[in-house]
């Protein structure tokens, strides 16, 4: 039986110890036909749980790989479930515990825009590149197009090849991400960028730039990342001089500039371990990975490059009690909230991440 329901109401009264304890104990129930992954945003009392932690494609991999478990319990935001399934089996069902979690940035672009778009420029000069960060439907029209999905660590790669393939880049769907690596990795100057702003009317895009531009950005943005702003550098080095900021490149390209290194969250991650006890960062992205990192090197000085708390809500949606409702759900043979992709928007989506896997 399957269900798409969204509210656990009756698991809410559990105290947080009993939560643990049952989720816990239906783990050990359900043995090797669960997994359960956690996206880096997510928040511990789901993370403790989780079979194995990291940025989206290193969870939808690991979940592939797992050819053995029935059941992917994705504690992450709707496009992250929707990976997931094209790279998992037929046999295995990914769950996505709130149906509510989606991500703000990939929802501002839909497929019938994206059709638009290409339709208004001269779509075979352009090739259309996504980042991961978007919905099965646009991945699967990139495949369809002779594009590729490109994640924040390997999307130099991606552009490269993309240009080397056809002389102008349709970027999907975060502009700060693509011209961020247009412009800080590749060089190219931003008067051979323009923005496309679905709320507009093609002609008016194309007026705007976008009928001669190298690489058109679509005008999407993340929630989160966003937040950060140049003067927030500023602070932060005022009051330690000799703090080290690292941000995330979905930030504007203007923090990124004044930033000491930026890159994806595993990459944050890294160069933090990596560095002598007694270094000092500042952070710029998600506040439960800050926190985490911070938990995780108390020989460091680790903050927040925002002193207001830059949360991923959508993904804090997903919270220990949904977990519970999922797991005491699929002990009884019910799965709530399955995430299928179609198998035509699967196979044209798949082809996109192949062609990404076969650059880097
Ligand atoms: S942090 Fe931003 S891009 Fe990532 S899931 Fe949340 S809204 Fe989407």
């Amino acid at each position: 039986m399957t269900l798409s329901l969204t509210e656990p109401l009756p698991l809410r009264q559990l105290s947080p110890a009993d939560t643990r304890a049952r989720i816990t104990e239906l783990k050990r129930v359900l043995g090797r036909r669960l997994v359960i992954l956690g996206h880096h945003y997510q928040v511990d009392e789901v993370i403790e749980h989780a079979d194995m932690i990291g940025d989206s494609f290193k969870l939808a991999r690991f979940a592939a790989d797992r050819k053995d478990a029935e059941f992917i319990v994705f504690a992450g935001v709707h496009f992250m479930a929707e990976s997931a399934d094209i790279l998992t089996g037929p046999d295995q069902t990914v769950i996505l515990p709130d149906l509510s979690a989606g991500c703000s940035m990939a929802d501002m672009a839909n497929v019938d825009q994206v059709e638009t778009a290409f339709a208004a420029l001269r779509s075979d000069q352009v090739m259309p590149i996504t980042y991961m960060n978007s919905s099965a439907a646009i991945k699967a029209f990139c495949g369809r197009h002779g594009g590729a999905v490109c994640t924040s660590s390997n999307a130099e790669k991606l552009v490269k090849w993309s240009l080397s393939e056809r002389p102008r880049m349709l970027f999907l769907p975060d502009q700060h991400l693509g011209r961020n690596i247009c412009h800080l990795k590749l060089g190219i100057p931003l008067s051979e960028m323009a923005l496309w702003d679905p709320h507009r009317l093609p002609e008016e895009n194309l007026r705007a730039g976008c009928d001669r531009a190298k690489i058109i950005l679509w005008k999407g943005h993340c929630s989160v990342h966003t937040k950060f702003l140049p003067a927030h550098v500023d602070q932060v080095r005022a009051r330690d001089p000799s703090i080290k900021v690292i941000v995330h490149p979905e930030c504007y390209l203007e923090v990124v500039q004044k930033s000491d290194a930026y890159g994806s969250t595993e990459k944050l991650i890294q160069l933090v371990e990596q560095a002598a006890p007694g270094a000092s960062f500042a952070i710029g992205t998600e506040i439960n990975l800050v926190s985490r990192i911070a938990k995780a090197h108390p020989d460091k000085k680790v903050v927040s490059l925002s002193g207001i708390n830059c949360l991923c809500a959508t993904m804090y949606r997903i919270d220990a009690p949904h977990l519970l409702w999922t797991l005491e759900n699929l002990a009884q043979g019910v799965v709530v909230n399955p995430i299928r992709v179609d198998e035509q928007t699967a196979a044209y989506a798949r082809l996109a991440l192949e062609r990404m896997l076969s650059l880097i």
